[in-house]
């Protein structure tokens, strides 16, 4: 069987699309996963052994690769490292210093993995066999791309009404068009995460963006007001009095 991602003939394992660590506090006292259905919040079981997993990936490319390379840096920045709080009363989380390429190809191994999958969870994720390619080529070559290569930006989610971080959640991602772009919307590490589609960058969204410097600023929302991006963001970009450059015509 073919690796989708080497395109080399080997062995195939069991790949994980979202990394088991950003799982292990979302199972309830049974052991299962909850996987939340878009934004609606009502908790759906799934059989951790049957949904999760699928055969992708060689273990080189699973192991050597995504594993050490990307998914590390982010499990150590993330938890090791507690850049993401347990509390805030802020209303951003400013992180000035990550490495900008593990941390773009970790989110960007996410969103090519869940493309290629075919598990019912990512049926909403379908990049199209370009873009597809094009980020196959990024993950292989540990090539980040610029920031405006599939522009990152991020939200923080806070406990209804409270000032804890909520953790372990993971949703089923979404997509959704925003000035004709698509971006995809995933669900875990205590964020959502957006990932616009192609090599064009929505201006409104840079202040709060993946920067090349590797300085990224998340909004802080209650979890009670996920909602579309355009309430999720449009509100807030308005408030924040940030100088956003406009492209001189
Ligand atoms: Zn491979």
């Amino acid at each position: 069987m073919k690796c989708k991602l080497c395109l080399q003939e080997r062995k195939i394992c069991k790949s994980h699309i979202i990394p088991e660590f950003l799982y292990k506090q979302g199972y309830d006292e049974n052991g299962q996963m909850y996987v939340l259905k878009k934004a609606n919040f009502k908790p759906k079981n799934l059989q951790h052994n049957q949904d999760v997993y699928e055969k992708l990936l060689c273990a080189e490319c699973d192991g050597k690769l995504l594993n050490e390379k990307y998914e590390k840096y982010f499990h150590k920045l993330w938890y090791l490292d507690k850049t993401l709080p347990t509390i805030t009363t802020s209303a951003f989380l400013e992180i000035p210093n990550l490495d900008y390429a593990p941390f773009k190809l970790f989110h960007l191994s996410i969103l090519w993995r869940a493309s290629i999958s075919s598990l019912a969870p990512f049926a909403m994720v379908s990049l199209g066999d370009e873009q597809e390619e094009r980020i196959r080529q990024m993950l292989l070559n540990g090539d980040p791309g610029q920031p405006n290569d599939y522009q990152i930006f991020g939200a923080l989610f806070l406990s209804r009404g409270t000032n804890k971080v909520l953790d372990g959640f993971i949703a089923a991602p979404t997509r959704q068009e925003y000035q004709g772009l698509q971006i995809y919307q995933f669900i875990f590490g205590g964020c959502a995460w957006h990932y616009v589609i192609g090599d064009q960058s929505i201006e409104d969204f840079l202040p709060v963006s993946l920067s090349a410097s590797g300085s990224l600023r998340l909004r802080v929302r209650d979890i009670g007001n996920l909602a579309s991006i355009n309430r999720f963001f449009i509100e807030d970009v308005s408030q924040m009095h940030f100088p956003i450059k406009r492209k001189s015509k």
